[in-house]
């Protein structure tokens, strides 16, 4: 068996660093696979295991591996026997997400992303039209991460395909924001431990406020959560619920809440505590930097949540 990997390419450094992917441990559980199928049908076994070599099943089909948070995407592996399309076969897809990626340090509970609805099956089987290709679509998941599909045929070469789930519109990574002598970087967790990513403007804005803001005051700001490395849900869980935000909103994979804003690297949360009592000059000298770009600053009771507008 041959997997063809055409597609692949090189993954975000993140990934390959931390969390290698076991294509071994996948070649044995597809071979086993594989056999028990061959077992368990003879006609099957002697019409496809003589020419095995001419049963292919190409790379699934995709234009572009980099998908936004919730995107949907149709796939389809095709199956050719001497080159013909063969229609009426099964192909078993099965999805899965690689555990910390997308700059999620927590994994219980993860949405691999799912076929044919958003909440749906992650494992499903598809039968290939007279065009030897079975369709399916997949949904991605709102919080961003790598993801594995798998297409397996009842015999003959798996086929891979892998997603990259981020939410850079112009494929212009966030940039990580440097420490600086004006502020101090807070609200890292055992969650998300890094958490102040966003856009070159925003970056930069930031720096601006928080350099006029000690000039005026003498205080040294705080900035608490901007964005995931790779944008996407800046979840919370149920811990960080409020009156604001009920537990129900605020849940590992989601946040229908404020902070589900955080997916764009252009809010930026900016706690009471690192004001010194100067909170109206802060928003005066945030405003005038773009800090309301994005819509009015909020007041979250204990912070406020920037808004730039890019
Ligand atoms: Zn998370
Ligand atoms: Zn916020």
């Amino acid at each position: 068996m041959a997997l063809n990997l055409a597609r692949r390419r090189a993954w975000p450094q993140q990934r390959s660093r931390r969390y290698p992917c076991d294509r071994k441990r996948w070649a044995r559980m597809l071979a086993r696979f594989a056999n028990e199928s061959l077992l368990s049908s003879k006609a099957r076994t002697l019409k496809f295991v003589v020419s095995l070599a001419l049963l292919t099943m190409p790379a699934l089909a995709i234009n572009d591996p980099y998908v936004a948070p919730s995107a949907v995407v149709q796939i389809a592996a095709c199956i050719t026997w001497s080159g013909q399309p063969v229609g009426g076969e099964q192909v078993y897809y099965t999805t899965y997400v690689t555990a910390g990626s997308g700059y999620h340090d927590h994994n219980a509970g993860r949405p691999p992303g799912s076929f044919n609805t958003p909440s749906g099956q992650t494992s499903i089987t598809v039968v290939t039209s007279s065009d030897g290709c079975a369709y399916v679509y997949w949904y991605a998941p709102q919080a961003a991460g790598s993801h594995d599909i798998v297409g397996i045929p009842a015999i003959g070469a798996p086929a891979y395909l892998s997603f990259i789930v981020w939410a850079f519109t112009d494929r212009a990574p966030f940039v990580e924001m440097p420490s600086g002598s004006d502020y101090s970087l807070t609200g890292q967790t055992g969650d998300h431990l890094s958490n102040h990513w966003g856009t070159g403007n925003a970056n930069a804005r930031l720096q601006t406020i928080f350099s006029q803001f000690r000039a005026q005051t003498g205080a040294i700001g705080q900035i608490n959560d901007q964005s995931l490395g790779w944008g996407g849900t800046f979840d919370l869980g149920p811990a960080y619920a409020s009156a604001s935000c009920p537990s129900y909103a605020s849940q590992y994979w989601t946040n229908t809440c404020n902070h589900g804003e955080h997916r764009y690297g252009r809010n930026a949360d900016i706690p009471f505590a690192g004001l010194g009592g100067q909170g109206p000059a802060f928003l005066d000298i945030a405003t005038r930097n773009d800090g309301a770009g994005g819509g009015p600053i909020l007041d979250e009771g204990n912070h406020y949540h920037l808004r730039f507008g890019s």
